[in-house]
């Protein structure tokens, strides 16, 4: 049995993609495959596979050596489990920056592609391999895009993404424009996760000169309700540099996506620092406004400097 599985701390790509490429695997190749999660599912993920008749993967809580795995979303080993070089890796699907780490005994097959979502990937893969997509499988794979694209907004999506959403909004028989919303609201209610949850919803670790940093982002159409909560995740951001020690602060950036702009908690002399440096503005205060600024993939990591 293949398990099939995207980043920790899963959005509703690494989710989607895991479970159409589990159901892709299992209907039209000779491989049986089930799809897993590294982590709780976001708001946003939760509601759509709720909308779509899916229910939640399975945690994945042990790799074992050997186990035949196929990794989507992804191709960092440090947002997989620890001991994934030990797995026999048969496969990757990712639209993410090549980084380097994952080794495997034999050649395997990868596909990295520039495009905004692995979902838009996998839609090319299957149309290769002339696969009828069920109404029920497009909602995941188009909510995926839909997710990734912030509803287009993003300046990671492609026109070819675009084409795809609108092709599987016809398959799925759903207004994709009008679907965003609801996704986007469902993502925005975050009562449900504690401060330090919030940290840990979407995030990523990476190296900023000789620094560690952890940049999490929360993508909301309501800022304001996470502005509210700053004290406490400012604790909890210093509970988590305390507790994890291999990272020197966190950048926590609340991307506003109806407004297309980010508020990044500049709390430290390390986060003002970074940020001033990055954006070239002068932080004086606790948060800065980013207008324009609502990718890390393509805007924030790459102008992250000290
Ligand atoms: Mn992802
Ligand atoms: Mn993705």
């Amino acid at each position: 049995m293949v398990k099939v599985f995207g980043h920790l701390s899963p959005d509703t790509d690494a989710t989607c993609s895991a479970i159409v490429w589990a159901w892709y695997l299992n209907e039209h190749t000779a491989h049986e495959a089930t799809p897993f999660v590294l982590g709780e599912l976001n708001s946003e993920t939760s509601f759509v596979l709720n909308r779509f008749g899916f229910s939640v993967p399975e945690l994945l809580v042990e790799l074992a050596a050997k186990d035949e795995v196929i990794i989507v979303d992804t191709n960092n080993p440090q947002e997989l489990p620890t001991n994934i070089n030990e797995a026999n890796i048969l496969q990757i699907i990712d639209h993410h920056k090549l980084v380097g780490g994952l080794t495997t005994d034999s050649p395997i097959d990868i596909t990295i592609r520039p495009l905004a979502c692995t979902a838009t990937i996998q839609y090319d893969l299957m149309m290769q391999a002339g696969v009828t997509i069920p109404a029920n499988i497009a909602g995941l794979m188009m909510s995926a895009i839909l997710s990734d694209t912030l509803g287009f907004r993003s300046p990671t999506t492609t026109p070819h993404d675009k084409d795809v959403v609108e092709k599987l909004a016809m398959i799925a028989g759903t207004d994709h424009l009008a679907y965003a919303e609801e996704m986007f609201a469902a993502k925005s209610d975050v009562s449900g996760f504690t401060d330090s949850g919030l940290i840990k919803l979407d995030s990523k670790k990476f190296e900023v000169g000789d620094k560690n940093f952890r940049v999490s982002v929360i993508e909301t159409t309501t800022p304001a309700t996470i502005l509210a909560r700053q004290a406490g995740i400012i604790e909890a951001i210093k509970a988590c540099v305390t507790e994890e020690g291999d990272i020197d602060d966190v950048l926590f950036f609340i991307v506003d996506i109806l407004n297309e702009e980010a508020t990044v908690l500049t709390y430290s002399d390390l986060t003002k620092q970074v940020i001033s440096s990055s954006f070239e503005v002068e932080v004086t205060t606790d948060t800065e406004v980013l207008p324009g600024i609502v990718s890390r993939k393509k805007q924030i990591v790459p102008a992250l400097k000290l």
